[in-house]
């Protein structure tokens, strides 16, 4: 194929992965695109994603492997040879081509036979590594460091925002959405309730002496059991099912489809899932939480904040009945 066509080709395949890339919104389609492109026009198999998973993380961790691999327990420290290397020289390249101190971190890497390095950047600031493994027809060509060089910026830009949408949706404590978030879904279900006639129920979770845990063992044991709160109630939902934290220690289920006597059968098994052992922070203690359930009243059009209140006034009800409990509204 003459020069000029592989570069216009290469150059058309940028663009739409570009296009594609910004319209996704979860890490996991952005990644598939950038696979899928890839694979297509440099039928390259072994590709690796490593980036810092929070702000906070300094290393930058294996994130992802394409083709159906498990990620490796790799990382690439943001203070080492590598990573100071590509902060200055923004451009792609391949092992033999770095200085001896960086090609011994590239050695560490070895599990991913990296054959070309790609860095991303956001922002000005180098934000993770596209590895790219050998590729099935010969070496990667001078001419395509122009297409890894800009997949490394249009890259970047991606994952921080799909970082962005992701901590705009998810509460990072608990893993559950922001109420603000989840309230049109919640919207669009009492919207579909009402028109079809299914039914809808909602659980208010309120965590018991949840004060008296912090004081006695620390804010941060108070956080550890706040996150493993959402682990566990996570695990108990239906594929359709939605949790928020509505407030502090304050979680809101929503079930569609649910009467509220199937809420009530979810109400018990997240109580189980509470009590089947110990909350580690890191000394083992138990916890409990009080419940109240809801059913939307469709009929009656009854608002969000309405339903919620009902939920709520269960929920006080648990808790005068002595916490550990749940309660349907009437
Ligand atoms: P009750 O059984 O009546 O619900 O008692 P409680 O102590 O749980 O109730 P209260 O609403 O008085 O206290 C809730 C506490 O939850 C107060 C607040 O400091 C704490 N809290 C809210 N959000 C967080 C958080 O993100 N982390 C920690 N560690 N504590 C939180
Ligand atoms: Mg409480
Ligand atoms: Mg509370």
């Amino acid at each position: 194929m003459p020069d000029n066509q592989l570069k216009l080709i290469r150059v058309t395949a940028l663009l739409d992965l570009s296009l594609a890339i910004n319209s996704a919104l979860t890490l996991d389609n952005i990644l598939d695109a950038v696979h899928d492109t890839i694979y297509a026009h440099f039928h390259t198999e072994k590709m690796f994603l490593f980036m810092q998973r929070e702000a906070s993380h300094r290393n930058f961790t294996m994130q992802k492997s394409f083709g159906g691999r498990e990620p490796l327990p790799l990382h690439i420290a943001d203070d080492g040879p590598l990573a100071e290397f590509f902060a200055i020289r923004r451009e792609p390249a391949q092992p033999s081509d770095l200085p001896a101190g960086v090609q011994a971190e590239v050695a560490t890497l070895s599990e991913a036979s990296p054959e070309l390095i790609v860095p991303c950047y956001s922002k000005d600031e180098l934000c993770g590594f596209l590895i790219m493994g050998e590729q099935k027809h010969g070496a990667y060509a001078p001419d395509d460091m122009y297409f890894f060089q800009h997949l490394g910026l249009v890259l970047g830009a991606a994952l921080e925002n799909a970082r962005l949408m992701q901590a705009a949706t998810f509460d990072a404590r608990t893993g559950l959405y922001h109420f603000q978030a989840a309230q049109p879904r919640i919207l669009k279900e009492m919207y579909r309730s009402e028109r079809y006639g299914h039914d809808l129920s909602i659980i208010m979770l309120d965590i018991d002496h949840f004060k008296k845990l912090n004081d006695t063992y620390g804010h941060l044991a108070g956080d550890k059991v706040l996150s493993e709160y959402g682990m566990r109630i996570r695990r108990q939902l239906r594929q359709s099912d939605l949790a928020a934290r509505y407030g502090g220690e304050e979680l809101l289920i929503v079930c569609p489809h649910q009467s509220t006597q199937s809420a009530l059968f979810l109400a018990r098994r997240i109580r189980d899932a509470i009590a089947s052992s110990p909350f580690e922070v890191p000394e083992p203690i138990s916890s409990t939480a009080s419940m109240g359930i809801a059913g939307y009243r469709a009929a009656e059009k009854e608002s969000l904040e309405e339903m919620i209140a009902r939920a709520d006034a269960a929920l006080y009800d648990s808790k005068r009945g002595g916490r550990d409990r749940i309660t349907v509204a009437a």
